[in-house]
């Protein structure tokens, strides 16, 4: 735990918040600037600032995670989408630098836009990329 990150505190509830389900490694809370209705984060309760940073076993319990609180968020709010949204570094739009997935229900008419202006690429270009990541 590092004393001087919120998440930290939530997460060990040192800090109050709108718990939605703990166990002994993680705690999902409603996020406090909802982007809609229900708009939650998983937080593991060990600290970790971003996805490089987080253990695998976690990553994979993070994941299995969101998709039991996907379902119980859907049943209950109805809701007719889900987004998975996570942010690594102040470039990628990272605020809080203490690993978290949000889970964003979505809804007819939510008013939210999450998404990308796509650019144009050619299969040259494609190839290229591919090379640099994995050739
Ligand atoms: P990110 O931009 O991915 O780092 O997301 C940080 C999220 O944390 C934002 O959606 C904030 O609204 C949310 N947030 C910041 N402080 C708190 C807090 N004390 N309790 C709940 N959510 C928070
Ligand atoms: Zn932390």
């Amino acid at each position: 735990m590092d004393t001087n990150c919120i998440f930290c505190k939530i997460a060990n509830g040192e800090i109050p918040s709108k718990t939605l389900y703990e166990d002994e490694r993680f705690r999902v809370i409603l996020d406090l600037g909802p982007a809609t209705k229900g708009h939650a984060l998983i937080l593991p309760k060990g600290h970790y600032a971003n996805l490089y940073e987080l253990p695998e076993e976690v990553a994979g319990e993070t994941m299995k995670l969101a998709k039991k609180m996907a379902a119980k968020m859907t049943e209950r709010l109805k809701c007719e989408g889900f987004n998975l949204i996570q942010n690594n570094g102040d470039l990628a739009g990272q605020t809080v630098f203490h690993f978290h997935l949000h889970l964003i229900p979505r809804y007819q008419a939510d008013g939210q836009k999450i998404g990308w202006k796509p650019m144009e690429v050619t299969q040259e270009e494609l190839e290229e990329i591919k090379n640099e990541i994995v050739g």
